[in-house]
């Protein structure tokens, strides 16, 4: 349900509602949530929720996250992979397998996991905001270099996948908040679990983008003032991507375009 203190009607094209915060921490994902859609920020951010079975896909990628964590940090997974096999068998033995192929993998000096790291920033009209974000981990190489790494989960990797990892926003800003404690970092590491029928899992070091890190963050600034200004719209172009439609579109009123057209195609 909209919470009371918002006021937005729903069927509107441009609904506005008075953003409740100044000053306001923007987590990394929420600035990418609404670089992709200002109506999906609105549901999500403000507690609206669609109707969400929890997905084998869902439960497999936590599960490996949780145990990359433990692996990563030189703790003991088998006591966390038990009580899962108790839970859930079937989670726990492909997520036991995925684990497997990140031990066979390259060892890499381990500096920090699960880090939470938040600064701040000015937008263009003066105006204060943080970005905070947690990083999976930073490892370091033989060569003494720096790297971030990012645990993905993801049903359709191709190298428009891969593509859309190292120049999208999240990845700028990471890289930007990872530089305020650890500097120069070289790029990022991604672990990506593809969860197809038979998942599997692979590892793809990608340098940094400078350009991109400026991007991002200057990017963020005015976002930051965008959200506290509060304009909501729909972005048509989000409502699907690789064929996936956007999770909110029952709750969004949007007008179907193909609607008519198939309609006119069946009559
Ligand atoms: S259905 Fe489209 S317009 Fe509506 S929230 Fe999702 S991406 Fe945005």
């Amino acid at each position: 349900m909209i919470p009371p203190e918002v006021t937005i009607n729903l069927a509107s094209e441009h609904p506005v509602f008075t953003s409740p915060s100044t000053n306001p921490t923007l987590s990394v994902s929420q600035l990418g949530t609404w670089n992709s859609c200002r109506m999906k920020w609105f549901f999500h951010y403000n507690g609206i929720y669609p109707v969400r079975r929890e997905s084998h896909a869902l439960a497999l990628g936590t599960a490996v996250h949780e145990l990359l964590d433990l692996f990563l940090s030189g703790k003991p997974t088998d006591p966390r992979l038990n009580e899962m096999a108790l839970e859930a068998p079937d989670i726990a033995g492909e997520a036991e397998r995925l684990l497997d192929e990140v031990r066979k993998g390259p060892q890499r000096k381990i500096v920090t996991t699960e880090l939470q790291l938040s600064s701040s920033r000015e937008t263009l009209s003066g105006r204060v905001y943080a970005i905070r974000g947690i990083l999976d981990a930073v490892v370091l190489y033989d060569d003494e270099s720096l790297w971030r790494m990012e645990h993905k989960t993801t049903s359709r990797m191709n190298s428009l996948y891969l593509q859309g990892l190292s120049s999208g926003l999240q990845t700028g800003v990471y890289h930007w908040l990872a530089e305020s404690v650890y500097k120069p970092l070289k790029g990022t590491i991604y672990n990506i679990l593809i969860n197809t029928k038979t998942p599997q899992y692979t590892s793809a070091a990608i340098p940094v983008n400078k350009n991109l890190v400026i991007r991002s963050i200057a990017q963020c600034d005015v976002m930051a003032d965008e959200i506290m200004d509060g304009l909501i719209y729909r972005n048509l172009l989000s409502c699907a991507s690789f064929n996936q439609q956007c999770q909110y579109r029952s709750l969004c009123n949007r007008p179907d375009p193909c609607s008519s057209k198939r309609r006119r195609l069946r009559n």
